[in-house]
Parts: C-alpha cells; structure tokens; sequence
C-alpha cells in the first residue's frame, strides 16, 4: 500500500470519475458458481494451500523487491515463471513504460565512535548516494525549522554528519501491536452511507498548499546541506520504537511547484528521487531508530561532540529504463465469453528495508494462490482469468495506472477514451492492505453490485468474511480502474501489525505473516474470480451519484 508521511495513502483518481452512469441493471443475487465448485475451492485453498511457499521464495530467497532494482526484476520473473509451472498461460512480464533509474544496496553500516563505540539501527533512504567511502566525522544537530533558522548554520556543516529534527518522544506502547477488526468496528463500516465524490480517496484540495510546503521545506533543507558540503545527512525514523524503523525514498533538494492535483505529486520531484535529472542535489541521507537517534541529540545537549563512522555503498541501475509487471491467465472456456476478463493483482515491488512481506507479498503470493487454487480444482472458467502483478505502486501506481491506460482506457479533460479491452473488462479484484485476513469488501459507493458480493461472500461467513460497505477505500491499484467506471474493489482486511510495525519498516518479513489469514484470503479471493467468471453478465458498473 502507498504511503507517504502524513498523506495517509490515498490518490484522487477517482475523483476525475465520481458520478459516470453506466446504467447496467444490478444482477441478479444469485451464485453462478456450479454446485460443488465453491467447496473445491475451499479444499484446496485451505487443505493444500501452497501461498506460503510461495511468500517464502519471494521474500526469503529474492528479498526486497524496489521498483527498478534487480531484485524487482527477479521477482518478476520468477512469478512468471512459477505460473507457467502451474499451468497458467501467457506467462510474461509486460513492460509499462519508463521509470528511472534502479537502485540497491551493496553495504551499508553506522555506528557511534565517540565518546565510546556503540552500533546503532539504521537504514539509508532509497536512491541515497554512496558515501565516498567509509566516512568518520562529528555528528552535529541543524535545529533549523525555518529558512533563517538555517542561515544560522552557514559554514559550519562541510564534512560533517548531520542530524535533522529534534528528539522523539516514545511512549509505552499500551495497545497490543496485532489488532483485528471487532463487530463495532465492521457495523460502522457496513453502515457506512454512499460516498461523496473524493470521500476516502485523498486530501482535499484545500490541504494541497500545506502539503506542497511540507516538502519544500525538506526540499530547502537538502539543498543547503548540500551547498554546505555536508557528509551525511541522519533523520529519525518517524514512527516505530523498539528497534523498528521505517524508511522510504530519499529527499532530492528540489523544490517543486504548488499542487494542482494530488496526481501531480507522483511527478514532483518530492516523489522522485529515481529521476536522475533531480538527483544533483542529494546527499547520502539514512534513517535511524528513534532510540539510537534521540541519544544522538541527546549526547549534543549534553555537550558532548559525538562522532561516527557511516558508509553507503549503493549502486544505481541504468542497464534498462523500462519497468515491468507479471501478466498471467487461466483462458475462459465459454466460446462466447472467453475474450471477456476478469482480473485480479496485487503490488509486487516493496519498499527496500525488509522484504516487503506484508506489503505487499502477501497479497501477491495470495493472488497468484487464488489462481493456482482455481486450476488444481480442475474448474474451468467462462470468461479468462488474468493476473497481474504490479510494479511502481510504492512511488505513485504506475504499473497499474499505465497498465489500465494501455489497455482499458484513460479520462482525457474529463471524458473517457476507451481502450481496446474496456469493454471485455468484468471487474478488479486487488489485495494490498497486509497479512490480515478478509472480513469483506469495499465497493466503492457501488450500491449495484451488494447482493451479489453479499451472496459470494455467504460460504465464508465462518471464515469471518461477510461486512459489505459502501465506502471508498484508497492508496492501492483498484484506483486505477475505478477512476475509470470499471469495477475495480480492495477487500476489507483485518490490520493485523501492518500500521503499528510492518508497513514500509524495517521488520516487514515473513515472521510477521500470518498463514491462517494468508489461506483465508486466497481462498476468498479465488471463489471472488471464479463467481465472476462464471456469470452470464459483466460485473453491474456504478450508477449516478446524486
Ligand atoms: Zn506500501
């Protein structure tokens, strides 16, 4: 799931399209499946599941998956690869356009030397710089929250290593960090009322100015340490204790001009630091954990000159400019309906800390389950089942949002212009929001299509799954889809630890994966696809909004 700082993930795609009317008859709530199928499938996805295999190789073996790193790459193939191994057809990687430059990690350390010698928990920020070497400097405090506050610091920071931001002040965690939701919370959400048009999907325009400042104010602060020469520059994780950081992309030193659009943020250079043409400015920037980073400051306060030694070793990649996502399908049976589509996708790439397991490996290692479950029941679907795995979802869903251009169609000032496959398209199913098992689905203000989904989701009651809600949900790749009238839904899923530990840290891994969950939602996910196969219609689209 997307996520940066304060923006709490969410796009304004949507937006472009609240009030389409497609004006398709809600279907009928019936199951399409035939008698026995649903049963098969719940069988194999929770007697002979093979999803965490599958999340094993991924996270284990081919690791942090940055979009544009070679291991992005490895993932991509290996996915493709393992789906033509069970059986799934037009295995490929389908390249999306170009992205910039990849980036990876050859060694990183940090550790404290003066006044005494301590390691410390650390990470550098994605696109960071190498350090010309293993670099030993002072370690100095830029308590600088403004412009002038910085000109205080003119020609003091040359080789230095540079704390930016004040001490953290951690509290005792009180709640537990695993969390699932309770009736409460599902009632509310099944009572949700119809969203308004850019409900749940992003901020409002009016924040767009505080948010452009946000990062123009980092912006400035790169730059001048950079025009000070300063060695390294060390921020604070900016939530997570014990150990736990969390840690995204690098600061350009760049400002960019005031948002129009959320959209336009992905093309600001905040949201940029791939982009060689904004990269002239950067330093080597690593994030630490808040522990570590407030004795720092506090050691300064103290009076002490702390000193340390920091190395990034990072290499970039310019070899292919091209990104990618995994594409495979089970084809539909239904001489008359075999050309129509019915997809399902998850995000590939991760965030490059951990290895991504929880976001977003387990709805990837899910989504390929859901399609391995529907082949080794021996079913055979209508219309063809087509998987994909994304890349570019981190720094703004750009294998999904090229992808759904390419192929299903795009809104060009305010009207849409379809693609070839627009009208094939029945609907989107995506799983993006951790390790958590599925309680229901957000329709996205699609009132239609509730008996339906309520109806599909009757067999798994037991398995907790049966809230249906209205509102939006956003900051994943259905966005893309919706934005564009096409049914495009993100399953409701229980948090688990993925706010309070998982989410872009540090501690992403396998051990947080919880493989009940992890059975339940590709088993769900599978009877979803299949029932959309099965039925004589397409997917009922949205109705007008009042
Ligand atoms: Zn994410």
């Amino acid at each position: 799931m997307f996520r940066r700082q304060f923006l709490a993930g969410a796009l304004s795609l949507a937006v472009l399209l609240p009030n389409i009317a497609l004006g398709q008859a809600a279907a009928s709530a019936t199951s399409s499946a035939p008698e026995g199928a649903i049963e098969k499938i719940r069988d194999e996805g929770l007697n002979r599941s093979k999803v965490m295999q599958t999340l094993s190789y991924m996270t284990d073996v081919i690791g942090p998956r940055l979009t544009g790193s070679p291991g992005m790459r490895r993932a991509n193939e290996w996915t493709r690869d393992k789906m033509k191994e069970w059986g799934m057809q037009n295995a490929q990687i389908e390249a999306w356009g170009a992205f910039g430059r990849g980036w990876s990690l050859r060694k990183f350390s940090a550790a404290v030397t003066e006044p005494n010698y301590s390691t410390l928990i650390a990470f550098p920020k994605a696109w960071s710089p190498s350090t010309k070497g293993a670099v030993t400097a002072e370690v100095v405090y830029l308590d600088a929250a403004s412009n002038d506050d910085l000109a205080k610091y003119r020609g003091q920071l040359a080789g230095k290593i540079v704390l930016v931001g004040g001490e953290r002040p951690l509290k005792p965690i009180e709640q537990p960090l695993m969390k699932r939701l309770d009736e409460a919370a599902l009632t509310k959400l099944a009572n949700a009322p119809i969203p308004g048009p850019n409900d749940g999907l992003g901020p409002p325009p009016a924040a767009f100015k505080q948010i452009t400042e946000y990062f123009n104010q980092q912006a400035r602060r790169m730059k001048f340490l950079q025009d000070e020469g300063a060695a390294v520059m060390l921020d604070s994780s900016a939530q997570g204790s014990g150990g736990t950081l969390f840690v995204q992309g690098a600061s350009v030193g760049v400002e960019m001009a005031e948002l129009k659009s959320f959209d336009d943020l992905f093309e600001s250079p905040a949201f940029q630091p791939q982009n060689k043409k904004y990269q002239a400015n950067m330093l080597p920037q690593v994030t630490v954990a808040s522990e570590d980073y407030n004795r720092l400051i506090r050691m300064i306060k103290n009076g002490v000159k702390p000193k340390m030694t920091v190395e990034v070793d990072a290499q970039y990649h310019d070899e292919d400019p091209t990104q990618y996502n995994t594409i495979a399908e089970i084809p539909g049976t239904d001489p008359a309906l075999k050309d129509e589509i019915v997809m399902l996708g998850a995000h590939l790439d991760s965030w490059h800390s951990s290895t991504g397991a929880t976001d977003n490996g387990a709805g990837s290692a899910a989504v390929m389950e859901a399609a391995r479950i529907i082949l080794a029941s021996g079913l055979k679907p209508r219309r063809t089942i087509r998987v994909a795995l994304w890349s570019g979802e981190e720094q703004g869903l750009y294998g999904s949002r090229f992808y759904v251009r390419k192929h299903f169609g795009d809104m060009k000032d305010g009207k849409l212009v379809k693609g070839p496959e627009y009208d094939k398209l029945s609907g989107y199913f995506n799983l993006d929001n951790g390790t958590g098992k599925i309680r229901g689905v957000y329709l996205q203000g699609n009132a239609n299509i509730k008996p339906l989904f309520e109806s599909w989701l009757s067999p798994f009651g037991d398995a907790g799954a049966k809230t249906l809600t209205l509102q939006n949900t956003g900051g994943t790749d259905h966005l893309p889809f919706d934005a564009i009238g096409l049914p495009g839904f993100q399953f409701i899923q229980d948090p688990a630890e993925y706010d309070t530990r998982t989410h872009h840290s540090n501690q992403d891994n396998f051990d947080r994966i919880q493989p009940e969950d992890m059975k339940q939602a590709s088993t769900i996910l599978a009877a979803f696809v299949y029932q959309a196969a099965m039925m004589d219609g397409k997917l009922p689209r949205k109705t007008l909004i009042p």
